[in-house]
């Protein structure tokens, strides 16, 4: 086995042990970016002589025999809105295509302190509006299950990279499911967070009542890692919440005896791909026969959940989107004679469709006028979303359903069909209407060989008691066993 292939708990202790060097490590992930990443596309900038230095000052920690962080010597890659100071940060969108912040993300910040070194920054859809990554500005992302397919989205690049090996593990930002739709097309473990857990400081922003980041990575064990070590309250952003981070690794056992699970009858609908359906129902099943109590239970407004979030998230965005008029950030159209044809020009020149669509959305929904009829409704409906939620919780301890209605579609059949698209985000999007956190975990496989992502849901701050149900899935169903197949140093296909 090669080092790339590796989790990050396993690389951990393998350096504890002094097995390997954190410069070994590093090296043989970014040879594996080197050989494949032609194919796989999934990053935007490759930062290799950043992660060479922190796998160095690694090592020489390790020599000096100091205790070292968990994260230590094992190396990562950021979705492309997580500002990373002197790194281009592009969102992959033409208007931020040379932007360089000033400043880090703090979950950057934390990770340098973690000693991960940075492998590069990861493609996405633009400002992460999308669901197979097909809307950045630059160039389509693999998935590395079947090349022609999409890996998902937003944060495509982020699931496509882990699966791929080409990062130990990654973080995305989730507004709707941009972590948890691409795991679970890429066969990966992705968690979003409750709103609040993790500080957004420095995550370009794209709705901010909805936005959240968190870890996409090998396997359950690793989410808890990371989630543990991006976790907690910031002062600078105001909705980070000042809560104690357990160690999340604790809640990790395969037993779920007497664990109450609800099943949602309106998830399990017409429409879900029978395959999905089928891989999901067994896994239910299987954790039944391992003691869980599973019932049926209601979320009465899931249906109303798609339209609200096409209201509220694309109103957040053309109001988070003004800022970028060609004076402040970014591209700037040269050719205008005056100051109103400049914010035109550079606003039609750096913008992709998608963006420009959402805009358009959110701009009409917060016109005068136009308001209360849509912008106010939505609210209120919103917070039926979390009643909804609230009173589920006061029966089951999590949710469960499939994270996606389907398996991963092939590139460019859906992408002048933006309903279709926002369709298979139908399950994901009401955990952040709702606020709570959720992880997908991949359960079984399709007939064709692609991932099937089981999504569980949690109360508030109930990520210990995700992961530990994502942990019980892991081991019963054995899906992380099953790598994809791909061409190794441009070699033959390999397992
Ligand atoms: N696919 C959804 C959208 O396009 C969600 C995106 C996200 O979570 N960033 O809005």
């Amino acid at each position: 086995m090669s080092l790339y292939q590796y989790t990050a708990h396993e690389l951990r202790d393998m350096l504890r042990r002094k097995e390997v060097s954190a410069a070994e490590i590093t090296d043989s992930v970014l040879e594996r970016i080197d050989s494949l990443d032609s194919v796989i596309k999934a990053y935007v900038t490759v930062t290799a002589e950043v992660a060479k230095s922190m796998a160095k000052a690694v090592d020489a920690q390790l020599a000096q025999g100091s205790d070292l962080p968990e994260l230590a010597g094992i190396p990562m890659g950021l979705k492309d809105n997580l500002n990373t100071k002197g790194i281009r940060t592009t969102c992959s969108s033409k208007m931020l295509e040379n932007y360089i912040s000033p400043y880090d993300s703090t979950v950057y910040e934390k990770l340098i302190k973690s000693m991960s070194p940075l492998l590069g920054k990861l493609n996405m859809d633009e400002f992460a509006m999308g669901s197979s990554t097909e809307n950045s500005a630059f160039f389509n992302t693999a998935n590395p299950w079947d090349l022609e397919r999409v890996p998902g989205g937003s944060s495509g690049g982020s699931a496509a990279a882990v699966a791929a090996d080409e990062a130990i593990f990654t973080l995305g930002s989730d507004t709707g499911g941009s972590i948890r739709q691409p795991a679970a097309f890429c066969g990966v473990v992705g968690l979003k967070p409750t709103y609040g857990r993790v500080s957004r400081y420095g995550l370009v922003a794209f709705a901010s009542s909805l936005d959240q980041i968190g870890p996409i990575t090998k396997d359950v064990t690793d989410a808890a890692l990371v989630l543990t070590a991006i976790a907690g309250h910031d002062p600078m952003d105001s909705t980070s919440v000042n809560k104690e981070v357990p160690d999340y690794t604790k809640f990790l056992k395969e037993d779920v005896k007497g664990l109450k699970i609800g099943l949602p009858k309106e998830y399990f609908v017409e429409g879900i791909d029978p395959e999905v359906k089928t891989k999901v129902m067994e896994t239910v099943q299987k954790l039944e026969e391992a003691g869980a109590e599973v019932k049926e239970i209601s979320l009465p407004h899931t249906d109303a959940a798609l339209a609200t979030y096409y209201i509220i998230a694309p109103a957040e965005a053309s109001s988070n989107l003004a800022r970028y008029d060609g004076v402040r950030y970014g591209y700037r159209s040269e050719t205008a004679p005056d100051v109103l044809t400049m914010y035109k020009k550079t606003r039609s020149e750096g913008f992709g469709p998608e963006v420009k669509r959402r805009i358009m959305l959110g701009t009409y929904a917060l016109s005068s006028g136009y308001y209360d009829a849509y912008y106010l409704k939505a609210q209120k409906v919103r917070t039926l979303i979390v009643q909804d939620f609230q009173k589920a919780f006061e029966e089951v301890d999590v949710i469960v359903s499939s994270t996606t209605p389907t398996p991963a579609f092939k590139m460019g059949d859906k992408i002048d069909d933006p309903m279709s698209m926002y369709l298979s985000d139908m399950f994901t999007l009401p955990a952040n209407m709702a606020a709570i956190p959720a992880i997908s975990v991949p359960c079984g496989y399709t007939e064709a060989g692609l991932p099937v992502g089981f999504q569980i849901m949690g109360p508030a701050f109930g990520e210990g008691t995700i992961l530990h149900v994502a942990y019980a899935v892991e081991k019963l169903t054995g899906a992380r066993e099953r790598r994809p197949k791909l061409p190794e140093k441009g070699g033959a296909a390999c397992e």
